[in-house]
């Protein structure tokens, strides 16, 4: 019978009263609690005995039973069904007894041991257009809360140790009853720590944590864009109380190029070339990201805006491995200055195209009138241009 003597498990004598039988039971739970005692098989086998102890002995009719006969169950449960009944029944309650008694000093709500994920960092990384399409390796310096060295993260002076905060017994807060209601508030002592650290370290000065640089190496993946994030887990702030940290957010901010402007996986330029390359067609090679160029054939009769496509000559896309294109726009220059010679030869392709278009014409044609000098021809050329060009 000694196993399951639950007076004895619980070291109070037959005629205990009930409080007396909780309090037993509360100092001994969480004396043994498995969260306290982890690995401890001893200790979790000497839990149970309590929990079976006090979930019997805290009901008046199981605690008469056992009284009487030995047995929570009464008379009809005979020893060796005993056994068999007190784990179901033992720790089918158990839970809410214990949720009743410890909710708060075993991380319920408002507990002050409760353990608090750190919060989350977030960085703006300025790469290059280059960097996002091509990938890069980036060192970034990440200022961060860090646990002190000097003492543990304990906030007190090494060699000294935080005292249980006198006022609310380590609970970090304190109940005041109120007609019915009982009130809550955080401890005015301690702040809600639980504990006094009356010889502060100095590094820290009793935080427990200090501010630090962190060097802490990215790889930027080929393909990314403004605004995408990476996320760098456990790389935030810590965590309280045991938690796990935050995570460290990398935002991509990529500055304008000179030359190309992105349009999600495509890359866009302006290439300008003259307009007799534009009417004959030509071959060049434009500028790519890479540096190494590519050809583009641009066609006879081209004109200004046209844009073309070289394939796969864009970014990679982050969604798989294909890559995008680059679009080249041809612009036409029109050149400002011109020499004698060279307005000369404008006029004279101007009349060579406007004598090409003017057959099914009115049939003042310029053969009959004037040079291409006279102030007539040079009006009717204009209305033939934009005849052309419309
Ligand atoms: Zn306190
Ligand atoms: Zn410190």
């Amino acid at each position: 019978m000694a196993a399951n003597d639950y007076y004895a498990s619980l070291g109070v004598e037959k005629n205990a009263s009930d409080a007396e039988i909780k309090k037993a039971y509360r100092k001994l739970a969480l004396k043994y609690h498995p969260d306290r005692n982890p690995g401890d098989k001893a200790a979790e086998e000497k839990f149970k005995q309590i929990n079976e102890a006090y979930s019997c002995l805290s009901d008046a009719q199981k605690r008469a039973n056992y009284d009487r006969y030995g047995s929570a169950e009464g008379p009809g449960a005979g020893f060796g069904g005993f056994g068999a009944g007190a784990g179901a029944a033992g720790f089918g309650g158990f839970g809410d007894v214990f949720e009743d008694l410890f909710g708060a000093a075993f991380g319920g709500a408002g507990g002050r041991t409760r353990a608090a994920r750190g919060t989350d960092l977030r960085y703006d990384l300025n790469i290059t257009l280059e960097e996002a399409v091509f990938g890069a390796e980036k060192e970034i310096t990440v200022p961060r809360w860090m646990r002190c060295d000097t003492c543990d993260g304990s906030g007190a002076k090494p060699g000294t140790s935080p005292t249980t905060c006198a006022t609310c017994k380590g609970h970090g807060e304190v109940r005041t009853q109120q007609g019915f209601f009982s009130m809550v508030r955080t401890c005015p002592r301690c702040g809600g720590a639980g504990r006094i650290i009356s010889d502060p370290c100095g590094t820290c000065k009793g935080g427990g944590k200090v501010r630090r640089e962190r060097t802490i190496s990215v790889k930027v993946p080929a393909g990314v864009d403004n605004g995408i994030r990476l996320k760098m887990t456990g790389e935030g702030e810590l965590g309280a109380s045991g938690g796990p940290p935050g995570d460290l957010y990398i935002v991509m901010n990529v500055a304008e190029h000179q030359v190309f402007h992105r349009d999600g996986d495509d890359l866009g330029c302006d290439f300008h070339i003259s307009f007799a390359q534009a009417a004959l067609g030509a071959e060049f090679v434009v500028p790519t990201l890479d540096g190494k160029g590519a050809a583009l054939r641009v066609p006879p009769g081209t004109a200004s805006h046209e844009v073309f496509r070289l394939r796969g000559k864009g970014a990679k896309s982050l969604r798989g491995a294909f890559h995008g294109d680059q679009l080249v726009r041809v612009v036409i220059d029109v050149p400002k200055k011109l020499t004698d010679r060279q307005k000369e030869l404008l006029r004279e392709l101007e009349m060579i195209g406007l004598s090409a278009k003017q057959p099914h014409g009115k049939g003042s044609s310029t053969h009959d009138k004037g040079s291409p000098h006279d102030k007539g021809v040079v009006e009717k050329l204009g209305d033939t241009v934009r005849d052309l060009f419309r």
